[in-house]
């Protein structure tokens, strides 16, 4: 379980939102050109700080947002490309180069895509057709899981919720194509027309397999039918918060009665599962569901299904049809006018495929030991200042301040890259062969996935890779991890104030480290094991205030009358409320610690915590498209930059105070919430 500080990207290649030239002439760094200063600050601050950057900036055709980590994910996008553009054409080139390289060189070919149509597809599709019933089906689907797609559910393998470190299997909901179970169940305008969009999606690509067009509408009503059954079996995201809710270890023999018509123990030998006697099963209920549909469904339909999310899973990588009705789909979702350029997707193919050689470039050209002893530097100003803030409480009693101490003690950190880097040398990369390369990069990751089954925790694993611009926290690990590809502004800047620096990737940090201590984080001892180690009382305590929090936030509207779900965002909220307040106990140490009076005066004519503030709203300056404000609000546990921002201010005396605000304007709660 890992929480990030940024939006995570919900259609893994295909949504990264980059673009390679800024829309305003502002920069992602902090500029108070940025500044409105016609609006009051004490009134609505992100408007205040942002004003300018929102009057400047259009969002790019091919973004569905645009904010300053998009803009730092662009320009990352540039220098990647820098890298396998030489990787690609050198003669006398490493293993390494080799792989990036080759991947990229044959994504790039775009007329290559196009002469071969659907055919790098047909053997999947074949051997799928070949299967004679219901258990030779499970073997097909054990082998698509391996190279990538997930019909009718996810298997994976991670931390025993109880045992930390030891991985175990789990076997969890997902088989849909839309983002979230209420896409299919709800009845509203919106979610009826995305459906339909979904079920054109499904006709045109059926189409483009050689159906005519009577076949293809009854393959479209089978994939909607079968995906609305698992829809309504799957967990909705704030009750999946609770680990409580996906705690479910049982022995193999159970959770092979669970669904008999799955065939389980035939699917994990084509996997080549190593022995294991016990597996979690997130979501009981969903599992029984998968065995429900197939029993109910015929074979033939299965098998449509099963071949929807192959071709689905390839369209970005097929030919010019393929990638125009899945660009479709994309649109209908996020408001995106343009296909980013194939470049850019291919940039993003390789990161996702072999992320951590292609990092290891990234780091070379960009990453200095400077960065990393300076961010060492912030982290252990930060940990000392949460430190600080948990023993202050008045609401906590020192037993439970004993026992989180300890959790804080232990939380180990990961900055900029690997210490030990993947090895990819199993994987073999075919020049020309975008589709084989693609289907094994998946496999080689799945294979990867199975083999940890039964092994002590890897705990120098990383779960981002260097060039990503976010951060954050592992509640298994009890660990905290910045990529470099954060680590530049407006996170972090090297030429600006400790107060910017702090407004930014110092709350960044307080942010990940509170996260051991939100609604989830909470619930895990020092070691990542799920267990209760607060006192009955202190845990009440916790859990009025976090509702302060959630009902703060269910109040914000996000676009038109939708409004955020609280209890959904509420460990983020928490966070972002924790790290800003830790965050600047950290920079008034070092301004009471600085003797020369410098560290004191006032830049660009705001003060210090004018300017942490200033920095800390710089970094959620954002623009997002209506659609995919509508999306992200009812999947997506961060909040808008915009509350993120004014969610913060309202209940930060210390905001007050900076800026001079009076009780009763809208950025001084009546009812200021306070969990850390
Ligand atoms: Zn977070």
């Amino acid at each position: 379980m890992r929480f990030s500080i940024l939006t995570a990207t919900f259609f893994s290649l295909l949504m990264l939102p980059l673009f390679s030239q800024s829309p305003n002439d502002l920069g992602p760094g902090f500029n108070v050109a940025t500044i409105d200063k016609t609006v009051d600050p004490c009134v609505d601050f992100y408007q205040y700080a942002c004003g300018n950057w929102l009057k400047a900036t259009e969002i790019p055709p091919d973004q569905s947002a645009w904010a300053s980590f998009v803009d730092l994910r662009e320009r990352n996008l540039a220098t990647l490309r820098g890298i396998l553009e030489k990787a690609s054409a050198g003669a006398q080139r490493s293993a390494l180069d080799q792989k990036i390289g080759d991947y990229y060189g044959s994504c790039v070919d775009e007329s290559a895509a196009n002469r071969q149509g659907l055919g790098p597809l047909k053997p999947e599709l074949a051997l799928l057709a070949a299967a004679q019933d219901k258990a030779a089906l499970v073997d097909v689907i054990a082998h698509i899981h391996l190279i990538g797609p997930n019909p009718l559910f996810n298997f994976y393998s991670s931390s025993d919720l109880h045992n930390s470190g030891q991985v175990i299997a789990y076997i969890d909901q997902g088989g849909l194509s839309l983002p979230d179970r209420d896409y299919y169940l709800k009845d509203d305008e919106k979610m009826v027309g995305l459906r339909k969009a979904l079920s054109e999606y499904v006709t045109t690509v059926f189409t483009l397999t050689g159906q005519n067009a009577e076949q293809a509408a009854e393959s479209a009503k089978s994939v909607l039918r079968i995906e609305t059954e698992l829809a309504k079996a799957s967990m909705d995201r704030t009750a999946r918060r609770d680990p409580k809710n996906r705690d479910h270890k049982m022995s193999r023999t159970d959770v092979a009665a669970l669904a008999p018509n799955f065939y389980l123990d035939r699917y994990f030998k084509d996997i080549a599962a190593p022995a294991f006697t016990e597996l979690n099963v997130s979501n009981p209920e969903f599992f029984k569901q998968v065995n429900a549909v197939l029993a109910e469904e015929p074979l033939d339909s299965l098998k449509t299904y099963v071949s929807w999310h192959l071709l689905n899973g390839a369209a970005p990588w097929l030919s010019q049809p393929f990638v125009d009705a899945n660009f479709k789909m994309q649109q209908a979702l996020t408001g995106q006018k343009e296909i980013r350029a194939r470049w850019k997707r291919c940039v993003s193919l390789v990161d996702g495929g072999l992320g951590e050689a292609l990092g290891q470039r990234y780091v070379e050209e960009t990453f200095g030991a400077d960065g990393k002893a300076r961010m060492l530097k912030l982290v252990a100003a930060l940990e000392q200042s949460l430190d600080q803030d948990i023993q202050g409480l008045e609401w906590m009693s020192p037993e439970t301040k004993q026992q989180a101490k300890v959790k804080l003690d232990a939380i180990r950190n990961k900055i900029g890259y690997p210490d030990v880097w993947r090895d990819y040398s199993a994987l073999k990369i075919v020049p020309g062969d975008l589709l084989g390369n693609y289907f094994r990069a998946g496999e080689f990751e799945s294979k990867r996935q199975v083999a940890k089954i039964g092994k002590p925790l890897d705990r120098k694993e990383w779960g981002m890779t260097p060039p990503t611009v976010n951060a954050y926290y592992s509640g298994s690990y009890n660990e905290i991890v910045f990529p470099a590809g954060i680590l530049q502004p407006p996170f972090f800047d090297k030429t600006m104030d400790d107060a910017v620096n702090f407004g930014g990737i110092g709350v960044v940090i307080g942010h990940e480290l509170t996260h051991g201590f939100d609604d989830q984080g909470r619930k895990f001892d020092a070691q990542g094991n799920l267990r209760d180690w607060w006192t009955e009382a202190d845990g009440k305590e916790f859990e009025k205030r976090a509702s302060c929090i959630a009902d703060e936030y269910s109040s914000f509207t996000a676009v038109d009358d939708l409004k955020l779900n609280g209890r959904l965002t509420l460990g983020e909220n928490t966070a972002d409320n924790g790290g800003a307040r830790v965050s600047l106990m950290a920079l008034e140490k070092i301004l009471a610690a600085d003797t020369t009076g410098k560290a004191g005066e006032k830049v660009d004519g705001y003060t210090p915590q004018q300017r942490f503030f200033l920095g800390f709203a710089r970094v959620w300056c954002e623009k997002r498209r209506p659609e995919y404000q509508r999306m992200l609000v009812s999947i997506d546990p961060h909040s808008p930059g915009r509350f993120r921002t004014n969610g913060v201010m309202q209940n930060m005396p210390e905001f007050q105070k900076a800026w001079g605000c009076k009780a009763g304007q809208p950025m001084v709660s009546a009812n200021a919430c306070r969990v850390w």
